[in-house]
């Protein structure tokens, strides 16, 4: 089995693959080490670090977060999830990390278990009708090699060999957005055991986060409207900083930031696939699909992604199990995923989802339950009230009074969701 991509997805469903006696190479066009956005994980995150055996080095390796912290000075409020405060799920920490030092965790870990990685190659042609199975060239230090599998992974990340080769790849419209990013020191990070969270500081035309690395360094990054980024039609320094100066909590808080390195940019559009799995490949992670980073669930989708994608390759090559079964339950838990995240995703640069997280009346207890889904949680269909569900009807009803001026209040208040 071949896998294109040595990132947290394809990393994963080679180590799991591996662990089941299946012959699987990895085909990563960088070297390891190598800088990767996506600092933030998630809760459930923790289950697939037992299930993979790095548990402990990911510990050592990171910065205990134990929730997000929302900040908005249009309301002059914070609101605080703390992940131990979810009412379904027993873990209630997780991690912010290095993605060059957990990448290479993961991909080590892979290789530790029997898959064959080769670092440097750059998959360049995919021909999915070789005689017995997929053909993949790749190019490394100037040679091509071309390699058979009967089996395909396209773990490629946003570089999306396969969707976009095969045309089935729908960029959203209704979520385009682009970011600008960089590390920096001397930003304090939040008091008491607030310290390790990440910090998403809402503004006017987009979202900050402020994620706590080891060794003394702050991740701070911008999302914006890609309107918000073509206004200013300003170098990466000029339109970050005037990013920051429109976010006055934020920019009180970085100012004695020292940068160490220059700025990194990137559109952020979402995107998913119309189909994820063909006669004998399949796409896991950020291949499959892509969803804005707000709610940090790039690394937990990739690699959940992964963990369904290994049972799915495992049974089609054994040839157990009903295929069109497998596709199907595949399909349907990637979309389930995405659906729940885009609502929410959609509206928070509405006033009236930010007034709901930004404000102490919490209409028929969402808060609480919203912690579930910003743990991990998306893949559930718990009950007819779901978190997402409770949120949604909260607020159609406060859309509905909103039209005869009812407003939620939160001037000058520091609320708290942490119980
Ligand atoms: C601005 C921004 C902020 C984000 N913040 C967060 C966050 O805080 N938390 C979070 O969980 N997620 C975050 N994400 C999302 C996260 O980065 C991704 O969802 C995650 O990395 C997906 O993992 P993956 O393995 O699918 O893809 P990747 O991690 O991108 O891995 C794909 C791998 O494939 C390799 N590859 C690509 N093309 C080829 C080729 N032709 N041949 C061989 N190898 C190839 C690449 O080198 C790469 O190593 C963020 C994303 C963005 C854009």
């Amino acid at each position: 089995m071949l896998v294109v991509g040595g990132g947290p997805a394809g990393s994963t469903i080679a180590a799991l693959l591996a662990q089941k006696n299946k012959h699987v190479v990895i085909l990563e066009k960088e070297r390891f080490p190598r800088f990767h956005i996506g600092e933030s994980l998630l809760p459930l995150n923790l289950p697939l670090f037992d299930r993979l055996g790095i548990a402990d080095e990911v510990e050592r390796i990171g910065v205990y977060k134990p929730g997000a912290e929302l900040i908005s000075d249009e309301h002059n409020a914070a609101t605080t999830f703390r992940f131990a405060n979810n009412p379904y799920l027993s873990v209630g920490h997780s991690y912010q990390v290095r993605r060059s030092e957990f990448d290479k965790l993961l991909l080590d870990n892979s290789r530790r278990l029997g898959a064959e990685v080769v670092e440097g190659a750059r998959v360049t042609d995919i021909a999915l009708d070789g005689d017995r199975g997929p053909d993949v060239t790749a190019t490394s230090e100037g040679t091509k090699t071309t390699w058979s599998a009967r089996f395909l992974v396209d773990a490629s990340g946003r570089d999306t060999l396969l969707t976009s080769k095969l045309g089935l790849k729908r960029i959203n419209k209704h979520n385009n957005t682009a970011a600008v990013f960089g590390h920096f020191r001397n930003v304090p990070r939040r008091p008491g055991d607030k310290e390790g969270m990440i910090t998403v500081y809402l503004f006017e035309h987009g979202w900050f986060w402020m994620i706590p690395l080891r060794d003394d360094v702050m991740s701070v990054g911008v999302v914006g409207t890609q309107a918000f980024f073509k206004e200013r039609r300003a170098n990466l320094d000029v339109l970050f900083e005037s990013a920051v100066a429109a976010t006055p909590t934020l920019a009180a808080h970085m100012a004695n930031a020292e940068r160490l390195g220059p700025l990194t940019a990137c559109a952020d559009y979402s995107y998913d696939s119309q189909s994820y799995v063909g006669e004998n490949h399949i796409l896991v992670g950020d291949a499959a699909a892509f969803i804005d980073p707000l709610f940090s669930s790039g690394v937990m989708m990739a690699m959940s992604s992964a963990a369904f994608g290994a049972t799915v390759v495992e049974k089609l090559l054994d040839g157990r199990g009903s295929r069109r079964r497998l596709v199907r339950d595949y399909e349907s838990k990637i979309r389930h995923s995405l659906n729940s995240l885009s609502w929410l995703i959609y509206r928070i640069n509405s006033p009236l989802l930010r007034d709901i997280f930004m404000s102490s009346f919490d209409l028929f207890n969402t808060r609480h339950e919203l912690i579930t889904i910003l743990a991990g949680d998306f893949y559930e269909r718990r009950s007819l009230l779901s978190p997402l569900r409770r949120l949604q009807l909260a607020y159609g009803c406060l859309f509905v009074l909103s039209k005869f001026g009812f407003r939620l209040s939160h001037a000058n208040t520091v609320v708290s969701a942490d119980g």
